[in-house]
């Protein structure tokens, strides 16, 4: 795939920082979820390379799909929870289409670009079940009035806004609400976990939460469009990707997306695992002769390497999928993420079996790329509901 210079510069300007201000402390670092101030910091800083989701920024990381999966990837090859902290924010973009209360409310943490946002999706009794949703929201004059639990939700315990999956019950139909901490709160509590350790996952408690009608999110799309604007005013993509939130249900393009940032994200995380295996296998020695010289090491760093670039081929493909605004870019952003995801569980665990005792230390970054790895096949879709989804794709019947 061909970088144009701009994507070129923005990936060395990228790499330069996270080898700097990251690299150096993401040891430390990684052991805890963050905190809202931890975060912000980072998302601060990275505003100033033109990523992030304030009004602002949102244009240049979005406006470019390449920068938005070189983020993902270069991200992730240091740091996936930062990775994955920054994207699940992404809400916080609807933030400033909402009601006016809302607005008000949330006005000067987007101003300063320090509005946290959270996707609530997944439910403790439906999980990968995510077209009958329990939360509901009932319409009370110019309110909605919301109940339900959500859980695993990234960023949950500081996030300013959450973009909550419901069933409305006024139109009998899903859509999706943007709760604000400010007017209309709601409890959280964390979750721990694997790997993904400094994101903070937690649930969500939506207890009669009263938010104004005008924060659903098709509601919002619709007053958007009344005022004149265009739904990339709203959602900066290339006009190719817009299409698809209009040609599909949000969720599923919003997926798309996801997953397509997923499998970069595990591209990363093999980058970092293969690059540490080869110089070690280059370094030490057993019988007399570096490691790398057996013959059964050469097949685990053979292995390692082709899942990475068989990973790093796919993932672009349905870059470009996106870029044509083709249909097949729901089956094929499935297909990377779950393909990916899996290798990244076994390219992972051969680069600790390469590193023998030592890839086991938690003092050493192998068994942090592990658990980093192991838990990606599980968000945005099981590796499983994405092949239900590829199947489906292919032959026009649904198995879930
Ligand atoms: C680290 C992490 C971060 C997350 N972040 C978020 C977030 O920000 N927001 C959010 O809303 N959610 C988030 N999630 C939730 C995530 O999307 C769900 O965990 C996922 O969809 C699976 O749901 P579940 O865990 O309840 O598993 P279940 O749905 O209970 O599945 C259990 C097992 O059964 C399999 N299975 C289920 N149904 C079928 C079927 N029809 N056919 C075959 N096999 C099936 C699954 O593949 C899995 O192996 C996150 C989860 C994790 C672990």
């Amino acid at each position: 795939m061909q970088l144009t210079d701009e994507q070129r510069a923005f990936r060395e300007e990228l790499r330069e920082y996270l080898d700097e201000n990251v690299e150096p402390v993401v040891d430390e670092q990684d052991k805890e979820p963050f905190t809202r101030a931890e975060l912000l910091e980072y998302v601060d800083d990275l505003r100033e390379l033109g990523v992030g989701f304030d009004p602002e920024t949102a244009e240049s990381y979005f406006g470019d799909l390449r920068r938005y999966t070189i983020c993902s990837e270069e991200m992730s090859r240091v740091w996936p929870s930062l990775n994955v902290a920054l994207n699940m924010s992404f809400p916080s973009l609807f933030a400033q289409f909402a009601s006016e209360t809302t607005r008000d409310a949330m006005r000067p943490k987007l101003n300063a670009g320090e509005c946290i946002g959270c996707l609530a999706v997944t439910e403790p009794g439906g999980g990968s079940d995510t077209a009958r949703p329990r939360t509901t929201a009932r319409k009370e004059g110019d309110e909605f009035v919301i109940n339900g639990e959500k859980t695993w939700v990234g960023n949950a315990q500081i996030a300013d806004v959450a973009l909550v999956v419901a069933h409305d019950e006024s139109t009998d139909s899903q859509d999706m609400f943007l709760v604000d901490q400010e007017t209309a709160p709601f409890e959280t509590e964390g979750i721990s976990k694997l790997g993904w350790k400094a994101v903070p996952n937690g649930h969500i408690y939506l207890d009669d939460v009263r938010v104004p009608v005008d924060n659903r999110l098709s509601m919002m799309f619709e007053n958007a469009i009344m005022e004149g604007k265009d739904i990339s005013d709203i959602v900066p993509f290339p006009e190719s990707v817009t299409q698809l939130f209009l040609d599909q249900k949000p969720l599923n393009a919003t997926f798309s997306f996801m997953r397509t940032g997923m499998a970069f994200m595990a591209v990363g995380i093999m980058q970092a695992a293969f690059d540490e295996s080869l110089a070690y296998a280059k370094e030490r020695e057993t019988f007399g002769e570096p490691i790398g010289q057996h013959q059964l090491i050469q097949e685990k760093l053979y292995d390692i390497k082709c899942a990475l670039e068989t990973s790093r081929c796919l993932a672009h493909r349905v870059v470009e999928l996106l870029e044509e605004g083709s249909p097949d870019a729901r089956m094929m952003s499935s297909l990377a993420k779950g393909y990916a995801c899996e290798k990244s569980v076994d390219a992972t665990s051969d680069a600790i079996q390469i590193h023998g005792g030592e890839g086991l230390k938690t003092e050493n970054r192998l068994e942090r790329y592990y658990r980093d790895a192991r838990t990606m096949p599980i968000p945005d879709g099981t590796t499983e509901i994405q092949k239900l989804i590829v199947g489906k794709e292919l032959t026009g019947m649904a198995a879930y």
